[in-house]
Order: C-alpha cells, then sequence, then structure tokens
C-alpha cells in the first residue's frame, strides 16, 4: 500500500493527504452510516488527527445526531459539503477517514466489518474478514503496532 494516500472532497477545495498508513479500517454497516451516506455501510480508515495533513482548505464540522447518544462531528467541505472525516465520543486525536474520498478507494480493504445486525440483506461479507454483530474489542482484533498507536492517542 502506499505511504501517502491522498484524497478530498468533490469539489476539489479540500485535500488531504495521510502520513501513514491508518491504524485500522473499519466497514460500519449500522444505522447511521447507512442514513448519513444514503448508502449500504462506510468505510472509515481509523489514524491520528496528526497524520492526516490538510493539503487545502478548511473542513468544518456538523454535531450529528447517534442512536448511542455519543457525539459524533462529521468534518465537510465548506463549499460542496461532502463529508471526509467524523470525530466520535470527543477524541479529536482519532479521526475516521471516510476511504470513498481517497483518490484510490481500492488502496485500503476494511480489516473488520461491524454492526452486521443492520447489514443490508444483499451485502455479501468476503470469508476470512472478520465480522461482529456490534462493535468489537480492539485488543483482540490490532496489529500490534496499531495498539500502540492507539495507547499513544489514549494514554
Ligand atoms: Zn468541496
Ligand atoms: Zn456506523
Amino acid at each position: 500500500m502506499a505511504d501517502h494516500l491522498e484524497g478530498g472532497c468533490a469539489c476539489g477545495a479540500l485535500r488531504y493527504r495521510l502520513l501513514s498508513p491508518p491504524m485500522f479500517v473499519h466497514c460500519c454497516h449500522c444505522r447511521d452510516c447507512q442514513r448519513q451516506t444514503g448508502s449500504a455501510f462506510v468505510i472509515n480508515a481509523l489514524i491520528e488527527a496528526d497524520r492526516v495533513s490538510v493539503l487545502s482548505g478548511d473542513a468544518e464540522s456538523t454535531a450529528a445526531p447517534t442512536e448511542s447518544g455519543r457525539p459524533h462531528k462529521i468534518y465537510r467541505c465548506p463549499y460542496c459539503k461532502i463529508a471526509v472525516w467524523s470525530v466520535y465520543g470527543g477524541v479529536d486525536k482519532l479521526r475516521f477517514v471516510r476511504v470513498g474520498t481517497l483518490d484510490d478507494p481500492a488502496a485500503l480493504t476494511p480489516d473488520v466489518h461491524i454492526y452486521v445486525r443492520s447489514k443490508l440483506p444483499w451485502v455479501t461479507l468476503p470469508e476470512g474478514v472478520p465480522a461482529f454483530e456490534a462493535y468489537y474489542d480492539s485488543k483482540k482484533l490490532w496489529p500490534a503496532a496499531s495498539l500502540e498507536r492507539r495507547r499513544a492517542i489514549f494514554g
């Protein structure tokens, strides 16, 4: 995988570069993600905020309601309003970058499928990729190097 993936919004005003590969990649089939994307699921690359270099533009955030009540801020291009990443639970040091906004969205594949209890029935999950009815225990699934990076965020 390329080390410096780049992506951006639809109008081109907001551009970013990932300074390293993400820690982990979620494919989330929850109802919130379905509603927010208008699609079957969202693909999120979990990466430290300081490893997302903004090349141009200034993302604006909106608070999104969640079923869990946990805060969720969605960051969008101020012009075309395309969502590029999210921050959950007020953890600003951790970004959930929307893989579909990468110039090459095929560069990252999901490491886990979550909230498959609301997966659309026609979506077939790939064999060999862990899938969970709801959330999962990252300590059991993430590679050691990613857990190390996670610890640096959460202390
Ligand atoms: Zn834009
Ligand atoms: Zn979700």
